[in-house]
């Protein structure tokens, strides 16, 4: 879909899964689009559950020098200015789930078990540490019976945090989400036209909140994800290839 011309469009997408191949980050597919994009003068927005240290590396493979949001919504960081904090620190969270832990079990990023983080994550230990330099989210290795998990994740809201199934790990975060975000970019941008591309449960909100909605196909979402934007395309290739898909918009 091409947006009216008087608009002034900006493009908010997820990372893993979308930009980004979900198991080896590759997104050559996308560097042409891209390279339109900037010649039309379009920002693209990370909107993702990564680090601040996890895209800052990963942006100059992209060009991309513009505003980003981490962690699920938790902070919108500029180039220019101050940035905007929407949740609590990964501190406080912490403070949360000490007072936890005797009723459960599980490991935290903060356990000093660097081992297993690779381990688990099957990323290279340097990635796995800017993994683990979370301000906003603690993820959790889950190393109790799957109904304490269940009374866990009923317990972490009573607390004023919420939990997020996805991948590898359970994450413990702030009452945030990717839409709430929007929010600070639509002004700061002057965009009257947004197109966001994302891949799961947790871009929805973001997915909701625009003029576009772009549904990248995953193997598991194909009947799952649905977005109350005004347009809703699904891409037909996977991550990047369905990022770049000339049917997307
Ligand atoms: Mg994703």
């Amino acid at each position: 879909m091409v947006p009216p011309p008087s608009k002034k469009v900006l493009v908010v997408t997820d990372l893993d899964g979308s930009l980004l191949d979900h198991y080896d980050y590759s997104h050559s597919e996308v560097l042409p689009v891209l390279e339109r994009l900037a010649t039309l003068g379009i920002p693209v927005v990370a909107n993702t559950s990564k680090t601040r240290g996890e895209w800052f590396v990963m942006r100059d493979r992209f060009s991309n020098e513009v505003a980003f949001v981490v962690e699920n919504g938790s902070a919108v960081i500029f180039p220019d200015r101050e940035d905007e904090l929407l949740r609590s620190s990964r501190e406080e969270i912490n403070l949360v789930l000490d007072s936890l832990r005797e009723e459960f079990y599980f490991e935290t990023f903060q356990d000093p078990r660097l081992t297993g983080l690779v381990e688990h994550t099957g990323l290279a230990e340097v990635d796995a540490v800017l993994a683990s330099k979370r301000e906003f989210s603690e993820p959790l290795v889950w190393k109790d019976l799957a109904e304490q998990e269940q009374r866990f994740c009923e317990e972490i809201p009573r607390r004023g945090l919420t939990t997020l199934v996805g991948g590898l790990f359970l994450r413990v975060l702030g009452t945030t989400n990717k839409g709430k975000a929007l929010k600070i970019l639509r002004p700061y941008y002057g965009a009257d036209f947004v197109i966001a591309l994302g891949d799961s449960p947790n871009d929805v909100t973001m997915l909701d909140r625009v003029e576009v909605g772009c549904i990248i196909l995953t193997t598991s979402n194909t009947s799952l994800l649905v977005s109350k934007a005004p347009h809703v395309f699904r891409s037909e290739g996977h991550g990047p290839s369905g990022w770049a898909d000339d049917s997307s918009p």
